[in-house]
């Protein structure tokens, strides 16, 4: 099977699950990949580097303003290779944070791992559980903030991603912005898929 065909339900003649299962439940929450789905998919090594897709950001407010708790969910293999450090991150976090804000939309947190079994830098050189398509960082916010991964759905534009959702109990959305589901890293189909965040969202809030 070939990669394209292991993300795309239309290739192989599968149907989609209904969209009106796409709501999380009370104890549930979405978690969202960063790169790829919040803003666009480049080398973000830098504050500005960081550049909203559009409609991003007003999807994660009508999130908010529906309850629903918004988790980002990143590898940040770039910290592994030395590109940029943990305090430029959280200065990108920030950054994000400050342009999330402006459109009245808030994360309740961002988590990330720096791992990397390759890594150049010998501090995250580890084959870290929590690097997508691990499901640690998954977790750690289930024990932190008691959600139920199993009420919970996770929007990505990576294969990666999708797994680490589907292998945690989520239900999964793929967007076709970033990676579109293309880069070939694992066999996995999500539950749905989405053009981008704002058409997740309409598919997570019409339930
Ligand atoms: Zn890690």
């Amino acid at each position: 099977m070939s990669q394209q065909e292991a993300a795309n339900p239309e290739a192989t003649g599968e149907r989609q699950l209904a969209p009106s299962s796409m709501s999380p439940g009370a104890h549930g929450a979405v978690f969202l990949d960063r790169d790829g789905v919040i803003n666009e998919n480049a080398y973000v090594n830098r504050p500005e580097d960081l550049v909203l897709i559009p409609g991003s950001a007003e999807a994660i407010a009508r999130l908010n303003r529906a309850g629903i708790r918004v988790f980002v969910v990143t590898n940040q293999g770039g910290v592994a290779m030395g590109h940029l450090t943990e305090e430029t991150l959280a200065e990108i976090h920030k950054h994000l944070h400050e342009l999330l804000a402006e459109h009245g939309a808030h994360l309740d947190g961002i988590d990330y791992c720096p791992h990397m079994s390759s890594a150049r830098v010998a501090e995250y050189r580890l084959d870290c559980p929590a690097r997508k398509p691990g499901t640690g960082m998954l977790e750690r916010a289930r024990d932190a903030h008691g959600i139920d991964l199993s009420e919970s759905v996770l929007v990505g534009d990576a294969t990666t991603d999708l797994l680490a959702g589907e292998t945690a109990g989520c239900r999964t959305i793929l967007v076709r912005t970033g990676f579109g589901g293309k880069d070939g890293k694992a066999e996995v189909r999500p539950t749905v898929e989405a053009a981008d965040l704002a058409a997740a969202v309409d598919m997570i809030l019409s339930a």
